[in-house]
């Protein structure tokens, strides 16, 4: 079988290459892939960002995706050929401290499926089953390939932020992670805002309109008289920075209200600014990193419910035959969340 693989250590380099298809161990389902998609760290690998100088070359990327189960191996229990599913891809140990307790998101020692293995741009992965989530009925199995992007959203609004019904939010960001974010919050019962610059313009900040937001296009709208006017000029209850920007947490603190909340989800890497209006505002900074299983299972149902509305998020435009089209124009902002139909590779 074919699978899209980094080949090389710079910008670029993915090639399609050949492998055999894997055998599943005892304890796990090898599973057919049907739909994967193109995550901001997929990119990120395609540019050969430094996050990702470990890997191990050529590995075939892609994490989120899903399939079907076609063969178990003989102590698997949960799932039986034919099952549609999809794959929590980064995982704890088990064995550490914060596995210990419940915290396997921030595991010492996790591996990323499509980073530290091969994913799932190839027709055929072998995954543990206790790695594995059905899939609903209701839910098409292109839409499930959203479902690992949705478990970051639902893990940040549900688990780590205080949005309740009534809330007024923003949303710092319009790409994929900020899109989900958003959506989630207002299923929350939030009035939700998303802002964006420059060529988020051409693509991101039209799709959220289309999801129907109200964006604010930094550049062009005046973001105080948005907030004066939104928030009677109190500032917004929580505001998410998914921008992965050094502007984003600045700006930020301009937004959220004062006992309001911040929550950081993009990697910004390095940013500088005063803190003081931090404390005397007394502005909560909660992080939210990943996903556990408990995401995952609220990521489904939201998508089953319509609350994320798949139909609308996801751009099929794209072939694994001509990947660098896609990674170009998700790059240049052309694009939010394409998904491959990965049976081309068959
Ligand atoms: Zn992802
Ligand atoms: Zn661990």
């Amino acid at each position: 079988m074919r699978g899209l693989a980094k080949t090389s250590r710079s910008r670029g380099g993915m090639e399609l290459v050949d492998r055999d298809r894997p055998t599943p161990g005892p304890d796990e389902a090898l599973v057919e892939v049907d739909y994967v998609g193109l995550c901001g760290s997929d990119a990120g690998i395609y540019e050969f960002e430094s996050a990702f100088e470990r890997m191990n070359l050529p590995t075939v990327i892609g994490h989120e995706y899903s399939g079907r189960v076609v063969e178990v191996g003989e102590s698997v229990t949960k799932f039986a050929v034919g099952d549609r599913v999809v794959e929590r891809p980064i995982r704890g140990c088990g064995d550490c401290y914060q596995c210990e307790i419940g915290e396997s998101n921030v595991c010492q020692n996790a591996v990323i499926t499509g980073v530290d293995h091969d994913g799932a741009y190839e027709p055929y992965v072998a995954v543990p089953e206790n790695a594995l989530h059905a899939v609903p009925d209701g839910v098409e199995q292109q839409h499930a390939a959203m479902v690992e992007p949705t478990s970051i959203a639902t893990r940040a609004v549900i688990q780590n932020s205080r949005v309740r019904a009534g809330d007024r939010v923003l949303v710092e960001g319009p790409g994929p992670i900020g899109l989900l974010t958003a959506q989630v919050a207002r299923a929350q019962g939030a009035e939700v805002v998303v802002s964006g610059v420059g060529q988020d313009a051409d693509y991101r900040l039209p799709l959220g309109e289309e999801l129907g937001f109200e964006t604010i296009n930094i550049p062009t709208d005046d973001m105080d008289a948005y907030r004066e006017d939104l928030t009677d000029g109190v500032g917004y209850d929580v505001v998410f920075d998914t921008t992965g920007h050094p502007s984003g947490l600045p700006s930020a603190v301009e937004s959220v209200r004062k006992g309001g909340q911040i929550v950081l989800i993009g990697q910004t890497g390095e940013t500088t600014m005063e803190y003081s209006p931090l404390v005397r505002a007394e502005i909560d900074l909660q992080c939210s990193y990943a996903s556990m299983y408990e995401d995952f299972e609220n990521a489904l149902r939201l998508i089953d419910t319509g609350d994320v509305d798949a139909e609308t998020f996801i751009d099929d435009r794209f072939s694994l035959l001509d990947a660098d089209e896609a990674f170009d124009t998700f790059v240049g902002g052309g694009t939010c969340k394409p998904v491959f139909d990965v049976s081309e590779l068959r």
